[in-house]
């Protein structure tokens, strides 16, 4: 298939940020695309080559991509830079070089979407010291044969900034359509995409095998499954409310949500956002095995800092030294770790989704062995407040954030966030009930003893719907010079140029950042602003809606993507429930 119908169609996209005209480009986009081509497409269209899981970066520098423009063009160097910095964006300034071509080049091959795919594939699997100068060589034989508007979009797969603003919801939606006739069978989908997080596999399928495709989908090992996920309750009588007569509470442990997927010997670990997060944890992978009594199975654990003389369990903060490259032995006996098993979604080879949850808990506790590394975590039957209220001082006591109280007799839902599971902290009850986990999007250099720092940081919260994201608060409290300094170490190397358009902000930050990196932060209160975008129109036109008071909690949410941030319906959903205490107490 020409790759020239996908840039006219990434162009169409990039037009508009209508969901309806975005999934009706992607259905006319996918009822034209061969059945053999339509996952690549799929990965191609959100910037990637491969599911997140598989860990395959393209991880082009700008300056290299200046260089081969300036092969493929005969532009100067400095003329590309030029044009790059009128426009803000290099693919756009790829493509006005290109138009002005120097050299007359004949095309010698049309490109299809297979050769451009391929050769992505190949500078991204390249490594060592001729790897700079092959890249080089693969751009620039890409962008000879490419038109002007081919090329501006093969730059920004190529650095990562091609933003189309669909996210994976209209992407099912439009596969549903153009594949099954209706976006009413999207559910079908969705199960296809949480149990393999693979959208790309999701739409071959379909487009294979139609919607019966979807209804077999199967859990495969090694391909982790989408999260099950918990809402928040305030109270223990909003939470007896909520759950019903009897059901079981957990301790809800600070440290990372880790996902085992374990086969004899080989083990995979996969992070909420399911990266492979195998390299932090080389004392998980090499003692777990010995721990299980089965053939295969897919465990949830969270992987907790533990103070190894006295038991008790550590802040998540603490799980921060073993993100690292090297010396990782010295990080695993320095900050040693206990894995906290709650959850089992598979075991010799069978899904265990649809199982209760005290089906799950019990062969959970059949199929592991505890030891002194791997524990179950610690979990009781509750019927009353009361008992709920006892159960949440001994987890507080151990250490803990507070509870997460599961019913008994449903399943696991995968990729969704339910009533089924709900968490009730302690540590944050402060007026809002609970923490919210924030993007950060822009900073503010610091001053006096912050100098050398972001002094405060730009919030936001991730639209949904949009898949932007708009700001909330300015957040300049709750640092200690040891978070700043982390700060400043993660976020320095995501400083753009321009703003990224998914950034939605009226306020003018000293530098911006790329929207990678999620911040929790707690507030005194949520009110209209003139200012910040945050579910802008909602309660009030013309305002959007910010923190008061906000305070970084000193967790820096390294474990989560931007996509799982506090999201505005949860905003939306806080600024309703403060109204209602607030008209509940004047009634009083
Ligand atoms: P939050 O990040 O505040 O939405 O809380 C959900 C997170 O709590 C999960 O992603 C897990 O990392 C963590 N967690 C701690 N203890 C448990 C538990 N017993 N069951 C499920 N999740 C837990």
């Amino acid at each position: 298939m020409e790759f020239s119908i996908l840039a006219e169609a990434f162009y169409k996209m990039e037009s508009t940020r209508k969901r309806l005209e975005l999934t009706q480009f992607l259905v006319e986009l996918f009822e034209k695309t061969p059945h053999d081509v339509i996952a690549k497409i799929v990965y191609l269209l959100q910037g990637k080559l491969r599911p997140d899981f598989e860990g395959v970066e393209l991880g082009v520098a700008e300056k290299l991509a200046i260089r081969a423009i300036s092969k493929s063009s005969g532009s100067t160097i400095k003329k590309i830079e030029d044009e790059y910095r009128k426009g803000g964006d290099l693919g756009q300034a790829a493509s006005i070089i290109m138009e002005q071509k120097t050299q007359t080049t004949f095309l010698v091959e049309d490109i299809t979407i297979e050769r451009v795919y391929e050769t992505l594939f190949k500078i991204a699997n390249l490594e060592g010291s001729r790897s700079q100068d092959m890249k080089m060589k693969y751009i620039s034989s890409l962008l000879n044969d490419a038109n002007p508007l081919e090329a501006s979009y093969i730059l920004k797969i190529l650095l990562g900034t091609l933003r189309l603003g669909v996210a994976e919801n209209t992407v099912m939606d439009a596969l549903a359509i153009a594949f099954s006739g209706s976006k009413e069978n999207r559910k079908s989908l969705e199960h296809a995409y949480s149990v393999s997080s693979d959208l790309g596999k999701v739409a071959e399928v379909i487009a294979t095998k139609g919607i019966e495709g979807m209804e077999k989908f199967e859990i495969v090992l090694f391909n982790p499954i989408r999260p099950m996920l918990a809402d928040r309750v305030k109270s223990e009588e909003e939470a007896m409310e909520k759950m019903g007569e009897e059901f079981a509470a957990e301790y809800k442990l600070d440290g990372e949500r880790v996902q085992l997927h374990i086969e004899g010997d080989k083990v995979v670990l996969y992070s909420r956002s399911l990266e492979n997060i195998s390299s932090y944890y080389p004392d998980i992978i090499e003692k777990i095995p010995k721990a299980i009594q089965a053939d295969n199975i897919i465990l949830e654990a969270e992987a907790v800092a533990m103070n190894e003389n006295t038991g008790e369990f550590l802040p998540f903060q603490e799980l921060m030294h073993r993100r690292r490259k090297y010396k990782i032995e010295k990080a695993v006996t320095q900050y040693p770790i206990s894995v906290n098993l709650f959850d089992i979604l598979y075991c010799n080879g069978k899904s265990c989704l649809e199982l209760s949850y005290k089906d799950r808990r019990e062969k959970l506790e059949k199929v592991v062995k505890e030891d002194e590394f791997v524990k179950y975590i610690p979990m009781a039957i509750v019927k009353n407040e009361n008992e709920v209220e006892d159960f949440m001082e001994n987890s507080i006591n151990a250490g803990s954030e507070g509870l997460m109280l599961k019913m008994l007799d449903k399943p696991y839902q995968a990729g969704s966030r339910g009533n089924y599971w709900l968490k009730l902290k302690r540590e944050y009850q402060n007026e809002l009930g609970d923490s919210l986990d924030l993007v950060v999007i822009g900073g503010f250099f610091g001053k006096g003893r912050r100098t050398g720092s972001y002094g405060t940081l730009l919030l936001a919260t991730y639209d949904e719907d949009e898949d932007t994201f708009p700001s909330i608060c300015k957040v300049g409290t709750g640092f200690s010079d040891e978070s700043l300094d982390q700060l400043y170490q993660i976020l320095h190397p995501k400083v753009t140029i321009k703003k990224n358009p998914r950034i939605i902000s009226e306020m003018e930050a000293d530098v911006w950042f790329e929207p990678e990196l999620v911040i929790e932060v707690v507030a005194s209160e949520i009110t209209l602003s003139p200012i910040h975008k945050a579910a802008k129109d909602v309660i009030r036109k013309g305002a959007g809606l910010a923190l008061r008071f906000p305070k970084f909690t000193g967790k820096i949410r390294v474990e989560k993507a931007v996509e799982d941030a506090s999201t505005n319906e949860e905003v939306i959903t806080l600024y309703k429930g403060q109204k209602k205490v607030a008209h509940d107490k004047n009634l009083m």
